[in-house]
């Protein structure tokens, strides 16, 4: 089963499904502008509008604990669009984090996490369905990052639960996959984020070697790499075997990258890049797994 924050729904049912999304929060407190702060569920519903007009049925909200996670609005945003999210415990980059996370155990962030996955978070019933977005500063690991890190493999193991990570402009993958790897984590409960930003296929081919999944959840983000060289690298990962390890998203959290403000919210994937793998000639399988099932399988659990 799969933990939405409408309740639980069968794996099967998830349907398309876009892996590292944001459509509540607001990481203003540490970037100190209004654009990192998405706040307003009538605006999003217009942008969610769009993603499901392209068929789009269930978004993973990776917004951490300190991130501006909002639950409730998130609940609103699934029923008013008929679209299921995945909500997230969890927490960020170490400038995010709340100063009580420096005294904190690994052990006190694992019963956390487990608490919002099993029993709901901030006391409305609503429960966490992935660890997420846990995060490594960008060619380092800070010391409560590791502690998050840690917990997170720790309450992965013993709930069957997805992790999904950030790793800052693609760094640290190895790293993080060894120190998750080290707590007992199974490799397919984890998913790395933005990898895709490096080019370097070699490093991604290095992570895949271990079993988890890769995340191309930058697509669209084209100031820090072209979608043509994001479809180059994904085929050559395919070609290498590695269609079941996959996964597709935006990460859009911004309000400039909305479609309101003249981006393009969360449509790169189903607008665009989808239409430029199969020119290139993907197979339908190929495209389903990394939309469909990569993400059934690794969100599904006992629960
Ligand atoms: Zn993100």
């Amino acid at each position: 089963m799969i933990q939405t924050v409408n309740g639980k729904i069968d794996a099967k049912d998830l349907g398309i499904t876009m892996c590292h999304e944001h459509f509540i929060i607001d990481l203003s407190k540490v970037r100190g502008e209004d654009d990192s702060t998405l706040q307003d569920t009538k605006l999003m519903l217009k942008e969610v509008e769009k993603l499901k007009a392209l068929g789009c049925q269930a978004v993973v909200e990776v917004t951490a604990n300190d991130m501006g996670r909002d639950v409730i609005k998130l609940r609103e945003i699934s029923k008013a669009a008929g679209l299921h999210i995945i909500a997230s415990t969890g927490f960020y980059l170490a400038p995010y984090h709340p100063k009580w996370l420096q005294e904190s155990t690994i052990e006190d962030l694992k019963a956390l996490f487990k608490k919002e996955i099993t029993e709901g978070i901030e006391g409305t019933g609503i429960k966490a369905g992935i660890i997420g977005e846990v995060a490594t500063s960008k060619n380092k690991i800070l010391q409560t990052e590791e502690k998050v890190l840690r917990a997170a493999a720790r309450a992965s193991k013993e709930l069957d639960c997805a992790v999904s990570t950030h790793c800052d402009m693609g760094t640290m993958g190895n790293e993080q996959v060894e120190l998750m790897l080290s707590e007992g984590a199974h490799p397919d409960k984890l998913i790395l984020g933005h990898i895709d930003l490096v080019s370097d296929i070699l490093y991604h081919k290095g992570i895949l070697e271990k079993g988890v999944n890769l995340a191309f959840d930058t697509i669209g983000k084209t100031k820090y790499l072209t979608d043509e060289k994001r479809a180059d690298h994904l085929f050559a990962l395919l070609d290498a075997g590695y269609e079941d390890h996959l996964l597709l998203s935006q990460d859009v959290s911004r309000k400039s990258y909305l479609c309101s403000y003249g981006g393009k919210g969360y449509t790169a994937v189903l607008g665009y890049f989808i239409d430029l793998l199969k020119e290139r000639g993907i197979s339908k399988p190929q495209l389903d797994k990394m939309l469909i099932h990569n993400p059934a399988r690794i969100l599904d659990r006992a629960c």
